[in-house]
């Protein structure tokens, strides 16, 4: 690999049917690289087993080739940066675990569901979200026996520290965001041995040499943590560009929920793979008006610059 070379990726999570928001990121994600002379990685992020399915891996990959998007490295034709399903790496996330241990920037979490639900009344925060107070931060020896005494699982947390990362993507823009106050320690290692996405994704698109991570803004917030853990790490953060969303006329994002637009079911309806992405090229600021185009037909004429930064609305066209 020369010293410059560009590498981008996709990385789905196989715990449902791709949908035209996975292709969105799929393409975008493959045309910034493409027209770059990059080469293009695909991970199955199957970190969770009682998420993931092998069926939608399979499917993902016909879905993917269907839409004329291939890839340089990935879990069917393996590569120098192997394995590419997380569920095969967990050697890389321990030596990573170890790593921030013996820095000492790591403790067990013994807080049930419950206890933190509690802490979870933050008004600027979802339901499901809170910022951790730091509770098992302090513990001492004693007390953690004690909690192991009482049987209670731990997971494993990161120290933050009271800094304000900043960071600039090369679509929003500049980006801070002060994590201590955000979301506090956070998880790493779930209390049932899986490794946390935050810990999982930084380890694997930094040993893979990943360049560019174009991904859903939906990830946004998550970048701060994932630059932290770079540094503490020692391993080279990518260019981050983070696209839109799409969402449905009804203003909610596309999910299972907008089962018509699984590109399984688009194709059974004799949708042509062309249409799609045309229409995505449209959506994308790339052509004036929706046509029929190859992602290949596109390589040549793509710019970050013209996508555009607010949700993406999908009309009932597809
Ligand atoms: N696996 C994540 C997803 O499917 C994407 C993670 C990433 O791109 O960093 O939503």
């Amino acid at each position: 690999m020369s010293l410059n070379q560009i590498r981008g990726r996709f990385a789905p999570s196989p715990t449902g049917e791709m949908h035209l928001g996975n292709a969105w990121t799929a393409l975008l994600a493959w045309l910034h690289t493409r027209s770059q002379g990059g080469q293009m990685i695909l991970r199955i992020e199957d970190l969770d087993p009682d998420r993931s399915r092998e069926e939608y891996v399979k499917q993902l990959l016909e879905d993917m080739a269907w839409l004329g998007l291939d890839w340089d490295e990935g879990p069917d034709i393996g590569g120098a940066y192997g394995p590419y399903y997380q569920s095969e790496r967990r050697n890389f996330y321990e030596a990573a675990l170890e790593k921030l241990e013996a820095a000492k920037l790591i403790y067990p979490c013994y807080c049930t569901r419950a206890e933190l639900h509690a802490v979870a009344a933050a008004p600027h925060l979802g339901e499901t979200e809170y910022v951790y107070p730091g509770t098992c931060r302090t513990l001492t020896g004693k007390e953690r026996e004690e909690r192991q005494k009482q049987s209670r699982r731990s997971s494993v947390r990161l120290t933050v520290s009271n800094e304000i990362i900043c960071f600039s993507d090369a679509l929003q823009g500049e980006c801070r965001q002060a994590v201590e106050f955000s979301c506090g320690d956070f998880v790493i290692r779930r209390s049932d041995g899986v490794f946390a996405y935050q810990l999982a994704v930084v380890v694997d698109d930094g040993s893979m040499a990943i360049t560019e991570v174009l991904r859903g803004a939906d990830l946004l917030m998550s970048t701060p943590r994932q630059l932290l853990l770079y540094r503490l790490l020692e391993l080279q953060p990518p260019v981050f560009i983070h696209v839109p969303l799409l969402i449905g006329t009804d203003g909610s994002r596309l999910s299972k929920r907008h089962g018509s637009l699984s590109l399984a079911n688009m194709r059974k309806r004799g949708i042509k793979p062309e249409t799609i992405i045309g229409y995505l090229a449209w959506k994308a600021g790339q052509i004036a008006a929706w046509e029929p185009l190859t992602a290949r037909d596109m390589i040549g004429h793509f710019s970050i610059n013209s996508i555009p930064v607010a949700p993406v609305v999908v009309e009932d066209m597809l």
